[in-house]
């Protein structure tokens, strides 16, 4: 049932919106309280909704339109690929799949070369797991507690979120380890590596992989140590089991590097890309594999597919995206404005007495709340990610939107990843619409 509230939100809706909400289940929601939003234009970091507000996109949507809204080499690439051609199936191929794959080879860190094409990050991983599996023969993937890696059932039963505690029961052989997360947990992060040592020992020869995020995202923005990921990457080989690196939000330029691996110098053995691979243009899904793993393949079968792997109009906008990322010098860029971001986060940090902690690298920051000045009292927990109504951190975001930003959060944190082609004028002119926003939680405080 509607709440009162909601009954008020509704009776906004222009027609499109009261017409969508009847007909089409909103994501992630109670759907009494969907409330859609009708977007009619998009310019740069700039988006703009059927009723002429513009807001900037502090978030990237959902932390994935890294080329911002007017990429026109992608939007062109697609329309062009559309008409030479809009669909062939998988076991033929086209100039912009082949050169996407080659491509990929070419920017992903060491070795990594060989690439299964699919539609999202769920299938991404969805295909990281199964060969895997097929790969090494065993059966069990450890993964950690703060992650999300997508909802459909292989990859919500290795997200440790609590979404997916409402797909449970999870799929067997899914195995939970602790985080790096410094803030808020009571292990030192390099100490929770001596968790999963244990762990990866005690479950003896039966993982055939440990799947992390290299930079967590929307649990968030969790940066480990610079020594963690090389050192998790040892662990999980003296234990016979592969390394899978999630970059589906963190790849593209997000850490200020191509991949989060890169900021730790890492190559995995698989490593999963989504989102930032075409700007968000086109879904587009991506499993990238070392030679070794490849090879194994030659003669044992590679038993996965879907109609629309390595969909014509999508390679052609993740082959434009790539180009594009490489013409226009996208990824110092992305370094240089984050570098600045992180400076002028601290800065708005400062004078906010509900920021707990301000985290992040590259344009992928995270700004946590607390109740109280000095200590971590969040306003939310993590049950709250699945409970009905608002917290004080969708309030911060809520107020952000009314003054013209779009602001992402999860459980108790803002979390900060604009395009990758903001500038550092747009930067200033988010974290003052931040700084303002930022009072209704110093407001929410305890005393
Ligand atoms: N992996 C990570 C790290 C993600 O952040 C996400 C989505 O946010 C996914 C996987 C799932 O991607 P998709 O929503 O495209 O299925």
């Amino acid at each position: 049932m509607a709440t009162e509230d909601q009954e008020t939100v509704d009776a906004g809706l222009n027609d499109v919106e009261r017409t969508d909400k009847e007909y089409v289940f909103g994501t992630w929601a109670y759907q009494s309280e969907v409330s859609p939003t009708e977007i009619v234009g998009g310019d740069g970091v700039y988006f703009t909704d059927a009723r002429g507000n513009r807001r900037l996109d502090f978030s990237a949507q959902l932390m994935c339109s890294n080329l911002g809204h007017s990429a026109d080499r992608v939007a062109d690439a697609m329309a062009e690929q559309a008409r030479t051609g809009a669909y062939f199936a998988p076991s033929l191929t086209t100039e912009n799949r082949a050169e996407l794959g080659r491509l990929l080879a070419e920017v992903t860190p060491g070795d990594l070369s060989k690439t299964f094409f699919s539609t999202s990050g769920t299938e991404a991983v969805e295909a990281a797991i199964k060969i895997a599996r097929l790969y090494t023969g065993k059966h069990k993937i450890m993964s950690r507690y703060r992650s999300y890696h997508g909802a459909t059932y292989g990859s919500i039963s290795v997200t440790g979120d609590p979404r997916r505690l409402m797909a449970e029961p999870a799929l067997p052989g899914t195995i939970k380890a602790p985080d790096p997360y410094a803030y808020g947990s009571t292990l030192e992060p390099m100490e929770s590596l001596e968790y999963i040592d244990e762990m990866l020992m005690l479950e003896g020869d039966t993982v055939a992989a440990v799947l992390v995020e290299p930079v967590v995202g929307s649990n968030g923005i969790l940066v480990p140590p610079t020594e963690y990921l090389p050192r998790l990457k040892e662990i999980a080989h003296d234990h016979g089991a592969l390394l899978i690196c999630d970059e589906v939000m963190a790849g593209f330029g997000r850490c200020g590097e191509w991949f989060g691996s890169d900021v730790f110098d890492v190559t995995p053995d698989i490593m999963t890309m989504a989102k930032g691979l075409t700007g968000a243009y086109a879904p587009l899904g991506a499993t990238t594999v070392t030679p070794e793993i490849a090879a194994h393949f030659e003669d044992n079968m590679f038993c996965h597919g879907h109609t629309y792997a390595g969909h014509p109009v999508a390679v052609a906008a993740g082959r434009a995206a790539v180009e594009t990322y490489i013409d226009d010098d996208l990824i110092p860029h992305a370094r240089e404005m984050g570098e600045y971001l992180g400076d002028e986060l601290e800065k708005v940090a400062a004078d906010h007495p509900s920021v707990g902690e301000v985290r992040g690298v590259g344009l992928f920051r995270g700004v946590e709340l607390t109740k109280k000045e000095g200590e971590r009292v969040p306003f939310g927990e993590r049950k709250d990610k699945i409970s009905k109504g608002k917290t004080v951190v969708d309030e911060v975001s809520g107020h952000a939107w009314k003054n013209g930003m779009h602001l992402a959060n999860m459980i108790n944190t803002l979390i900060i990843a604009p395009p990758v082609v903001i500038s550092e004028d747009e930067v200033d002119e988010a974290v003052a619409i931040l700084d303002e926003a930022l009072r209704v939680s110093d407001d929410a405080m305890e005393n």
